[in-house]
């Protein structure tokens, strides 16, 4: 019950902010599936145990690692963005928690997540197993070269900040598709993309909000 009430006042405050930054996303809330998505999925069971009691509290939190949980409304908006259907393909570059795979998998029809640390990557695909989701392939990698065999993909996610858009991911992005991306430096200025290719394979890019990403990192060279 304290569960329940707990979350139906994350959806609240996300509606909240997402009414507060209308002006720079476009939003003033987000959709039905979105918001039923974020109902729908249980994220205590993302969040490390000694910060249960902040399981919807409405901001990033701690997942080891020097990672983070991103914030629900954040969430929200990025998946919002992403205009998933329910035959879209997306691909997901840092599964972190897998608390942003699990609400695309509500979502789309396949989701393919991509995470560089190896203990992360573990956790978050036995965790999204046990639930039970059963549209998710994960693989631990170099996000920024994307996942090449699966593509192309209808959406793609970025949830990491990187110095610029990877060339990869624009190329194994479908005609129509859309990427979402935090860019900017590591630790500074950071705005959220949202990039969409024409059915020409040209780019329009919009700048949607300033952000707060912990950073893309690239496996070293051998
Ligand atoms: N969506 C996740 C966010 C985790 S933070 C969540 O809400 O839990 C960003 C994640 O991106 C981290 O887990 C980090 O390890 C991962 N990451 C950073 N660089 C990466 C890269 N090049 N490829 C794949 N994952 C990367």
């Amino acid at each position: 019950m304290k569960t329940r009430h707990a979350a139906e006042q994350m959806l609240a405050t996300i509606e909240q902010e997402a009414g507060e930054t209308r002006s720079y996303t476009g939003y003033a809330r987000f959709s039905p599936a979105v918001m039923s998505a974020m109902a729908e999925v249980p994220r205590e069971y993302f969040v490390p145990d000694e910060l249960q009691h902040l399981a919807y509290y409405n901001g990033p939190l701690s997942i080891g690692h020097g990672q983070t949980i991103s914030q629900p409304y954040i969430v929200a908006l990025m998946t919002e963005l992403l205009a998933l259907g329910p035959n879209s393909r997306v691909l997901e570059i840092g599964t972190g928690s897998g608390y942003q795979t699990a609400i695309l998998s509500r979502l789309a029809k396949q989701v393919y997540s991509v995470e560089i640390l190896e203990p992360l990557a573990q956790i978050a695909r036995e965790r999204l197993q046990q639930l039970g989701y059963g549209n998710i392939e994960t693989r631990c990698a170099d996000g920024y070269l994307g996942w090449p065999e699966h593509a192309p993909y209808d959406a793609i996610i970025v949830t990491a900040a990187a110095p610029h858009v990877p060339e990869p991911l624009t190329v194994q992005l479908k005609p129509g598709g859309r990427l979402v991306i935090p860019v900017g430096n590591a630790f500074g200025r950071q705005e959220l993309l949202l990039i969409e290719k024409g059915n020409q394979g040209d780019l329009q890019r919009r700048e949607v909000l300033p952000v707060a990403f912990v950073p893309l990192t690239r496996s070293r060279p051998r």
